[in-house]
C-alpha cells in the first residue's frame, strides 16, 4: 500500500523532488518506504530526527523541516542533509558554528511566512531580504553554510484559488531572489512548498521539492 502510494505520488511530481516526512510514523512503517527506495525523509522534531536516524539505514538523507530551537542544532549538525526551516540569521549563524565544529557545510533552505499559516515560524519577505543582504557582506563568515532556496507553507484552507495565489507570491519572490543573489549562492534553486493536501496546486505554480506525509501512509 504505501509503495503504492510513493509510486503514484512520485509519478505526479514530475521531476520534482519527493521529501517523506516520517513523524508519527513507526520504524516499521518508514522501512517500507525505504525498502521502496525512498532515501529522502522529513522530520519537524529534533528528537525525532535523532532516533530515526539512529534506527535507520545510514543513506538515508535526513530533512529537518521544523521549526529549529538554537541550542538543538549541535545534536543533527554531524548528519542533517538539509534544513528547510531558517527563519532567523541567529539560527543561521549557530548553524554555521554548529557545521563548522564537524567540519561540515550544512545546506539550507530560508523559510517565509505566508498567508494565514497557522505556525508563527518562518520571515517577513522584508526579513528574509535583510538576511540575504548581511550574508553578501559577510560570506567568508558564514563558510559552513550553504543557502539553498526557500521554504514555504500556504494556508491551511479549502480555498484552492487562495492557495494557488499564495504558492504563486512565493514562486515570484524565489525568483527575484535567485536572479538577484545566485552570484553569491550560485545553489539557490530549491523552492521546497507544497504537503499532502495541496502539493498539486504547488507543483503547478512551481515547486520543485514537496513535503508529504499523510499522503504516502494513509491507507484508504
Ligand atoms: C507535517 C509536515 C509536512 C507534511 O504534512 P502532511 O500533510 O502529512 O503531508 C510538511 N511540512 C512540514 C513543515 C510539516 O510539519
Amino acid at each position: 500500500m504505501i509503495a503504492d502510494n510513493l509510486k503514484r505520488i512520485q509519478q505526479e511530481l514530475g521531476d520534482a523532488k519527493l521529501i517523506v516526512v516520517s513523524k508519527y510514523r513507526s520504524l516499521n512503517e518508514l522501512q517500507q518506504v525505504y525498502d521502496a527506495g525512498q532515501r529522502d525523509f522529513g522530520e519537524n522534531r529534533v528528537q525525532a530526527l535523532q532516533e530515526r536516524y539512529d534506527s535507520l539505514p545510514k543513506d538515508i538523507r535526513w530533512h529537518m523541516i521544523g521549526h529549529l530551537q538554537r541550542n538543538k542544532v549541535k545534536y543533527i549538525a554531524p548528519y542533517v542533509h538539509l534544513i528547510h526551516s531558517v527563519d532567523s540569521l541567529k539560527l543561521l549563524n549557530q548553524i554555521n558554528k554548529e557545521a563548522h565544529k564537524v567540519d561540515r557545510v550544512i545546506s539550507v533552505l530560508l523559510q517565509l511566512h505566508l498567508g494565514e499559516e497557522e505556525t508563527k515560524f518562518g520571515m517577513t519577505e522584508k526579513d528574509l531580504r535583510e538576511l540575504l543582504d548581511w550574508s553578501v557582506n559577510n560570506k567568508e563568515a558564514l563558510s559552513n553554510i550553504n543557502i539553498k532556496g526557500m521554504m514555504g507553507m500556504a494556508s491551511n484552507v479549502d480555498d484552492t484559488a487562495q492557495v494557488s495565489e499564495e504558492f504563486a507570491s512565493l514562486k515570484k519572490l524565489f525568483d527575484d531572489l535567485k536572479g538577484k543573489y545566485s552570484p553569491v549562492w550560485p545553489d539557490f534553486s530549491i523552492l521546497s512548498m507544497g504537503m499532502s493536501g495541496d502539493y498539486k496546486v504547488a507543483i503547478r505554480e512551481g515547486s520543485n521539492m514537496v513535503r508529504i506525509g499523510s499522503a504516502i501512509f494513509s491507507t484508504f
